[in-house]
């Protein structure tokens, strides 16, 4: 292509076994998905609660779609903030007990613009390594110091704040962790947030709807507050079905979103509609309970078969439950092999995780049979023991 030798970088990535291609899914995400008119077991989405496909939420949509329309119009500073985004937004900050809550268009976009927003030159933000892409590229465009730290190392992220002269300091960390599915050290980031006067930042994209007693996540399973975590950012894409996201802070917090969140304020409003989705998913996510009750039984199960079979699990108790094979050529075999079963999990490579940690990451969901997990199980056992 021109001057620029496209073609041997893409050779090249193949090589490397990590060229990237996607499968094209006909109809809706569900606990098996169609490809080319077969079913494959779906353990592969972040679907976690059943919610994306459910006939509630699908008929809010489509009754806000004949009151909204379809497009938003603009952005949310122009015509596009609709009463529903409105109502969303309500809905979140009380759902989360916060003062407020911002929608964004993308959880991407929400951590890109908070960051930014919030830090500047001069100022230093904090990173766990193993932080969702989106979180590390906020600091990045920022043009803060950026300060990593070895997943989960508390000393070392203490020594790292304590040896800080910056104006501001941010703490950064995915809630629960999106490739290994364990948990943040939210109690010790607390504490130390406090001891060095820095903001603490949560992404909890994948706790949301998963965590806590009514699904408010883990700062509901640890009852943390907003001065605790002053910073809350958590996504729709996820357990609650739909798309988008949301930051919830303090009235000044999300004040100052709104005038310096550049992807908040240059970017066209999602469609009322799928705010109007959103609400119905976040009533049911809290209200069916036995969502999340067989999600945790599934996760139960899964990690007990999977340890008889003495596959080697990480210390996830969320639906996220990656085996780790360790080189791009395994994880490709072993997702290949799964899928001629009629199995779909993710295969994730470099650079999503560090090298030799290539991983199969299996994602469950409360609207997976037991049986459709055993299954998967006996195929695992058949492929990797
Ligand atoms: C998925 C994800 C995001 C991005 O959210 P999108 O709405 O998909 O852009 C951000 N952070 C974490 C931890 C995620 O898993």
């Amino acid at each position: 292509m021109g001057q620029w030798d496209l073609s041997s970088e893409l050779d090249e990535l193949k090589h490397r076994e990590l060229y990237r291609s996607r499968q094209i899914i006909d109809g809706a995400q569900g606990p098996t998905v169609q490809i080319n008119g077969v079913a494959f077991d779906n353990f592969s989405s972040n679907d976690y609660l059943g919610l994306a496909n459910h006939p509630a939420v699908i008929k809010t949509f489509q009754q806000a779609a004949e009151n909204y329309g379809v497009g938003s119009g603009s952005a949310h500073l122009i015509c596009g903030h609709s009463a529903e985004h409105h109502a969303l937004e309500e809905e979140l900050a009380e759902f989360t007990g916060r003062e407020r809550a911002l929608v964004f268009s993308t959880g991407y976009m929400a951590n890109l613009g908070a960051i930014a927003g919030l830090v500047q030159k001069g100022d230093e933000v904090f990173q766990d390594k193993l932080n969702h892409a989106s979180l590390i590229d906020g600091g990045r465009i920022s043009g803060a110091g950026v300060k990593r730290f070895s997943h989960s190392d508390m000393s070392r992220l203490q020594q790292l704040l304590e040896t800080s002269s910056a104006d501001k300091k941010l703490i950064v960390s995915d809630g629960v962790f999106s490739m290994d599915g364990d948990e943040a050290n939210i109690k010790d980031l607390v504490v130390l947030a406090g001891k060095s006067k820095a903001m603490l930042m949560i992404d909890d994209a994948h706790g949301m709807g998963v965590l806590g007693e009514s699904g408010a996540g883990l700062i509901e399973k640890y009852g943390l507050s907003q001065q605790q975590v002053p910073i809350l950012m958590a996504t729709f894409g996820k357990a609650l079905g739909t798309s988008g996201a949301f930051v919830a802070g303090s009235e000044e917090l999300i004040e100052t979103l709104i005038q310096k969140a550049r992807t908040y304020i240059f970017t066209t409003a999602m469609p009322a509609a799928v705010m109007a989705a959103t609400r119905e998913s976040l009533k049911i996510a809290q209200q069916e309970t036995w969502r999340r009750d067989k999600l945790t039984s599934l996760v139960v199960r899964f990690r007990r078969g999977a340890e008889q079979l003495g596959l080697s699990l990480m210390p996830s108790e969320t639906p996220i439950q990656p085996v780790i094979l360790g080189s791009n050529s395994a994880v490709l075999s072993a997702s290949s092999y799964l899928k001629e079963k009629g199995i779909l999990v993710g295969a994730i490579r470099h650079p999503t995780v560090r090298k030799s940690t290539e991983r199969l990451r299996i994602t469950l969901s409360a609207i997976h049979s037991e049986s459709q997990v055993d299954n998967l199980l006996l195929r695992l056992e058949e492929v990797i023991c």
